[in-house]
């Protein structure tokens, strides 16, 4: 496993029973949704190539593509299986969607880590001082070299993301000013 591989499994602020008891996730409004996770290089190649998706999952601007939801209007992660709202490739699941309901944000020239207070347990416990642990752990480790690296090399998964709350700030590597 790659240095990068292994600085890729982020803790989790949302527990695991409370994620399969929401159906907020993974399901989107429109089918280029900017909130489709983007996918880092490295990820596009071990979903292409050791796990076999179709190329069609992943659109041209490196997001997972969604599809129309057949029991609605709404679209869905094609990795979503909607019956026991799981991933099917949770061990292999983005960045991205390891770090949600924390985001990546790009805001007047400053890198921002920032959170969707629509995500229903963070928006009870954004207060508590376990975010302010999980805030300190998250910009510690976005501030780490490993993940300035990736930041320089996956650029893409630096986005404008509106009505999310500012909740600190990531050094932006020289290169991507
Ligand atoms: S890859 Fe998994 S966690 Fe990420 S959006 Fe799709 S179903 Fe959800």
């Amino acid at each position: 496993m790659s240095a990068k591989s292994k600085a890729l499994a982020l803790k989790q602020f949302v527990p695991q029973e409370f994620c399969l008891k929401c159906r907020g996730c993974c399901r989107f409004k429109e089918a280029d949704s900017v909130w489709s996770p983007c996918l880092l290089e490295e990820e596009i190649q071990m979903l292409l190539d050791k796990k076999g998706i179709p190329v069609a999952s992943i659109s041209i601007d490196r997001r997972i593509q969604p599809v129309p939801n057949p029991a609605g209007a709404d679209f869905l992660c094609p990795f979503l299986e909607t019956a026991g709202n799981q991933c099917r490739i949770y061990a292999f699941r983005p960045f991205e969607c390891q770090l949600y309901p924390f985001l990546i944000n790009f805001r007047k020239g400053k890198v921002l880590l920032t959170v969707d207070l629509n995500c229903p347990y963070v928006y009870e416990h954004i207060n508590s001082q376990e975010a302010k642990d999980y805030i300190a752990y998250l910009a510690d480790y976005l501030n780490s070299s490993t993940l300035r690296s990736l930041l320089k090399d996956n650029p893409q998964i630096i986005q404008a993301y509106e009505e999310v709350r500012e909740v600190a700030e990531i050094s932006l590597p020289d290169e991507i000013k």
